[in-house]
């Protein structure tokens, strides 16, 4: 999907309001060093030639098919969205982790037994340390003869992945990098759980956890929040103003956040975001991570999160500044 003539008009609208935003955001945009990596264009950063939209989209719909009915932990809808992931990291090049693209788990809870698939890809570096690119592939499934999609929760981050993987494969890194799609998040992150204990010298030696979790939101979602946990250790001082930087070229409002309250269904709702997503397994590892999510919506958890009702102009905008931020960091951690 191209940037079409009335999209023109859209986008020039937007930049005013990213104009006053950023004039107003706590951080000023700074001009990252190296952003222009794979790039020959003095303007464009390098997700405008390595991320591509009309498949990223493509793809997008096809993990929140109903062919794949909810991708529920231990269904047969789970098994082909897991098949659909490891033929598109072969496809990209993308190398298994330790051999393998489908990691297997069982994990004990009380007196239930949960069996689920973790998919991993690699990309080795040099450097002795890795960064974690992660996102949930499982949702809910069929509940009272419904199926609940989950299109922004979670084919959106899961889709984003895949892609930053494929743009990865296209330029030069020194940090190893794992791209870890997650089982049985829905079950309280017990994907996450099994792959940290399932892997410790992983959890020891990571840098950096990327985490996405719901990044195309609801029609009219307007804006993407980030939550950082110690990223200062790892990242230059000024990161904040680099991302405020690529949301800015990509006309994208990011704020830090999400807010603890929110009103959903006209209730008031507290979330405690540090341990909402997979990120929250790297947080008790005391490993820095930096989350990406739009917050609850009036589709979440809903037969409502279908692909038609997220918003795709804001999802394209929003894979091509995480990706920015990313590879930017990537070469910055040292
Ligand atoms: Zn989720």
């Amino acid at each position: 999907m191209g940037l079409g003539v009335n999209l023109w008009h859209k986008a020039w609208a937007l930049s005013w309001v990213v104009v006053i935003l950023s004039a107003c955001s706590h951080y000023t945009p700074v001009k990252p060093v190296n952003y222009l990596v794979g790039n020959a264009d003095n303007n464009i950063s390098a997700s405008v030639n390595l991320i591509d939209e009309q498949t990223l989209l493509a793809d997008f719909e096809t993990m929140s098919s109903p062919e794949f009915a909810g991708r529920k932990y231990g269904t047969l809808g789970n098994e082909l969205a897991q098949q659909f992931i490891v033929s598109q990291l072969k496809a990209a090049g993308v190398a298994p982790f330790k051999g393998e693209y489908q990691h297997p788990f069982e994990y004990e809870r009380g007196l239930t037994v949960y069996q689920g698939t973790n998919i991993i890809g690699v990309k080795p570096g040099s450097s002795g340390q890795i960064i974690v690119i992660s996102a949930h592939f499982d949702h809910i499934g069929k509940k009272s003869g419904q199926y609940y999609l989950g299109a922004d929760d979670n084919a959106s981050g899961t889709t984003a992945v895949l892609h930053i993987a494929k743009a990865f494969e296209q330029v030069a890194t020194q940090h190893t990098l794992i791209y870890l799609f997650t089982d049985a998040e829905e079950e309280n992150l017990i994907g996450a759980r099994a792959f940290a204990e399932q892997n410790p010298q992983v959890m020891a030696t990571t840098a950096l956890n990327v985490n996405l979790d719901m990044i195309s939101g609801a029609k009219y979602t307007k804006r993407l929040y980030y939550l950082p946990y110690k990223v200062e250790q790892v990242a230059p001082k000024y990161w904040q103003g680099q991302l405020a930087y690529f949301a800015m070229q990509h006309q994208l409002s990011v704020r830090k956040g999400p807010r603890a309250y929110q009103t959903i269904q006209g209730q008031k709702k507290k979330t405690n975001w540090r341990s909402a997503s997979d990120h929250g397994v790297f947080y008790r590892y005391k490993v820095p991570f930096l989350y990406f999510g739009v917050g609850t919506h009036q589709n979440y958890h809903t037969p409502q999160d279908t692909f038609d009702n997220t918003n795709h102009d804001f999802y394209l905008a929003a894979v091509k500044t995480i990706f920015d931020q990313v590879l930017t960091l990537e070469q910055q951690i040292e």
